[in-house]
């Protein structure tokens, strides 16, 4: 008899409880001896008799997934006292927000760009080529115009040759 109680460790529960491991235990399927954390920040944050209460309550088909879901929340509200998983949860509802921010802004400049390549008078120029190479600026299209009206740049060029 005691040799055989020796053999099976008691699990995390009733060692971190410090009482004997019964055969039936209500911990023991869900807080095995390799997972002591487990058990000591769920009994921590909720307190053990909460727990042994509510796997009772509990359909056996439910208990595995109801201890995972403690010990998340006890995790979480370890490292985030005050918002436990729900700060985890809002900090990565932000991060998607900004990137789908990001993203659509993205998505906005790649249809400016593909409309810019778009008119073929331009492209036909051997110098704009060039400059259309790199990245376009609105100001490019300023400079066309003004060069195929070159009344106002012509002077200011003479005007900077005669000073
Ligand atoms: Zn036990």
């Amino acid at each position: 008899m005691a040799s055989s109680s020796y053999s099976n460790a008691p699990c995390a529960a009733c060692k971190c409880l410090r009482r004997k491991c019964m055969p039936d235990c209500v911990f023991a399927p869900y807080f095995p001896p390799e997972e002591p954390q487990k058990f000591v920040n769920v009994h921590k944050i909720f307190g053990a008799s909460n727990v042994s209460k509510l796997l009772n309550e509990v359909l056996p088909h439910q208990r595995e997934d109801a201890v995972n879901s403690l010990a998340y929340e006890a995790e979480a509200r370890l490292k985030d006292p005050v918002y436990g998983c729900v700060g985890a949860i809002s900090v990565l509802q932000r991060q998607v927000m900004r990137l789908q921010r990001e993203l659509d802004a993205t998505n906005a400049d790649l249809i400016r760009y593909a409309c810019n390549e778009m008119p073929p008078q331009f492209g036909a120029r051997s110098d704009t080529n060039e400059q259309n190479s790199g990245f376009y600026f609105p100001s490019q299209w300023n400079n066309n115009n003004d060069g195929s009206h070159e009344g106002g740049e012509s002077s200011s060029m003479v005007s900077l040759r005669d000073s």
